[in-house]
């Protein structure tokens, strides 16, 4: 009997059918979210070709907290980036929920990013000459046309403030980011990569650039949202200790998945 069944535990992707009663069988199943098969990218320097994912496969499920981990150079933020459409794969498919991304025109996958997909970097990329609570209001006026923005400005302004207040921000609005410390931009950041209401969060070493403690604030900020957001989350990290607080451990070595931890 697999540990599962003997834990009574849902797994994601796992449909239940209870067999008793008198109303229609209940099926319970956990969404995939984003799904990659038989992934390889490779790059190339010169005359030089450099495979770096030789066949990956990834399931992500709805409301998970993945995190991968691997070696420098091992491929992590060539997966992430593959996730979130910002480059191509040579070769296997990328799926977000039901329908294959990989291959779609320029415009609809950069429509699903804006709209399903909020990222996050290990350096802030906040505006400098802007304040805290217009860098969060930053996708939503590229996104919108002026009047469409204008029209929902209180709605938006509203949504950034009570993001700002659940990544602890919100005693820095008006701050800049050369005002602000390591961690404070980062949450910033996360708070911003929200605005849209993304499924899924991505974030690519979002702790790499900060100490322990403020890594830790960050992290546990990421573990809040999945909980009060209901936010998907795959996020890359080299460092262990952040990588075992999330639900599930991705690890790649020589281009390919390894070894899966739930
Ligand atoms: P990680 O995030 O795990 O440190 P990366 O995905 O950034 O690894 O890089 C994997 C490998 O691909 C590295 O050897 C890196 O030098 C190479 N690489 C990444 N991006 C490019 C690029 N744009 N052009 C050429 N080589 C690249
Ligand atoms: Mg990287």
């Amino acid at each position: 009997m697999s540990e599962a069944a003997q834990t009574n535990l849902l797994q994601p992707g796992q449909s239940i059918t209870p067999t008793t009663g008198s109303r229609a069988p209940l099926k319970v199943k956990i969404p995939k979210v984003l799904s990659v098969s038989n992934l390889h990218k490779s790059y190339h320097k010169g005359r030089l070709h450099v495979p770096v994912l030789k066949g990956v496969d990834v399931q992500i499920h709805e409301g998970e907290f993945t995190a991968i981990v691997g070696q420098s150079g091992s491929g992590k933020s060539t997966l992430l980036h593959l996730l979130g459409t910002l480059d191509a794969p040579d070769k296997g498919e990328i799926w977000f929920q039901d329908r294959r991304i990989d291959n779609l025109p320029a415009r609809q996958q950069e429509h699903i990013r804006n709209r399903k997909f909020g990222m996050i970097f290990q350096f802030y990329h906040l505006l400098p000459e802007l304040t805290t609570i217009e860098n969060v209001l930053v996708p939503r006026m590229v996104q919108d046309n002026f009047l469409s923005y204008m029209r929902n400005k209180k709605k938006y302004l509203t949504r950034a403030k009570e993001l700002l207040d659940t990544v602890g921000m919100a005693h820095r609005l008006n701050h800049r980011p050369s005002e602000l410390s390591g961690g404070e931009m980062q949450r910033t950041a996360i708070a911003r990569a929200l605005i849209s209401d993304p499924t899924v969060l991505l974030a690519d070493e979002p702790t790499g650039n900060l100490d322990g403690e403020s890594g830790g604030e960050v992290m546990s900020t990421l573990l809040n949202l999945q909980r009060t957001e209901n936010l998907t989350i795959v996020m890359v990290t080299h460092d262990n200790a952040i990588a075992e607080k999330a639900d599930r451990i991705i690890r790649l070595v020589d281009g390919k998945v390894t070894k899966l931890q739930s």
